[in-house]
């Protein structure tokens, strides 16, 4: 633990209650209010070992009271969107994101493929049973260059008229491009860079881009060893609380087995946090994103 480091980021952030951050002291106490998991996959594999019921039930369990849903393909989200009684039983709301793949080939392609581009216009115009949806992805892009496809940049413009929000897993570098496709789009960069972008430059990026969020599931360097955040990430939080949100990312079973597991993980380095804080990364800003109230 680096304490004198955690107050030395702490910097003019005083104001904020952000000093005496306590660490050890702090998070004997877990985070309690609700959860939104704002990257959640409901894919096809996942239908017969973790089928609705069950997937609710994990949610509830760990408090997850909203949760932004998409999948490969669409149909995972569409179930869960159709399940309002069960949804509303565990006290769940289900915000549908479009994703792009029909199958695991179209990670690599959907870019530059039209008949994608088409494909979420048509799923646009359906909607689903809990309402139209509200952003584009998870998407992919493993070669930054690919930002420039034309698939990408329509689909950029096309959130940024309509209002979408996007969940982008890509590296720091495509966060420059898409933005400069569609300037002030809504923009959740999925696990805030899994290929560990410095804190300096996920700084930068926040700064210079108002409209961007990061999502924490996967990101290398946010806790150490005690679950903890790490000083350099307690010192970004000081200054950009409002940017940040959780996620379990279930792109494989194994996420849906670790589901209470992980939501635990968040409330353990939450607890830490000062409150509005926690509340904010835990829950506030995502729902603010959609417009969702804070469950009573
Ligand atoms: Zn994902």
């Amino acid at each position: 633990m680096k304490r004198r480091g955690v107050l030395a980021a702490m910097g003019g952030a005083a104001a904020f209650g952000w000093t005496a951050i306590g660490r050890t002291a702090r998070a004997a106490q877990p985070y309690t209010g609700p959860l939104f998991d704002a990257h959640l996959h409901y894919n096809e594999e996942s239908f017969a070992p973790y089928p609705i019921a069950d997937v609710f039930a994990r949610m509830q369990r760990s408090g997850v009271r909203a949760i932004v849903a998409n999948s490969r393909p669409n149909d995972g989200t569409k179930q869960l969107a159709d399940a309002s009684a069960q949804a509303a039983a565990a006290g769940v709301t289900v915000v549908p994101f479009v994703r792009l793949y029909r199958n695991r080939d179209d990670y690599t392609g959907w870019f530059k493929d039209e008949t994608i581009h088409t494909m979420v216009l048509k799923e646009l115009e359906r909607g689903t049973a809990a309402g139209p949806y509200r952003g584009i992805g998870e998407f992919h892009l493993y070669d930054s260059a690919n930002a420039n496809g034309p698939v990408a940049r329509s689909l950029m413009q096309l959130a940024k008229q309509r209002n979408l929000v996007v969940l982008a897993h890509v590296d720091d570098a495509a966060i420059d491009l898409l933005m400069a496709h569609a300037p002030g789009t809504r923009l959740i960069w999925a696990h805030t860079g899994i290929g560990g972008a410095s804190v300096a430059r996920v700084r930068e990026l926040l700064q210079r881009y108002p409209s961007l969020c990061g999502e924490l599931s996967y990101r290398p360097g946010l806790t150490g060893a005690d679950g903890l955040l790490s000083s350099e990430w307690a010192g970004l939080f000081a200054e950009h609380a409002q940017r940040f949100m959780i996620g379990s990312d279930t792109w494989v079973n194994a996420r849906w087995s670790d589901y209470e597991p992980l939501m635990a993980q968040y409330r353990h380095w939450l607890g830490a946090l000062p409150a509005a804080g926690a509340q904010r990364i835990a829950w506030g800003n995502a729902a603010g994103l959609f417009g969702i109230a804070t469950p009573t």
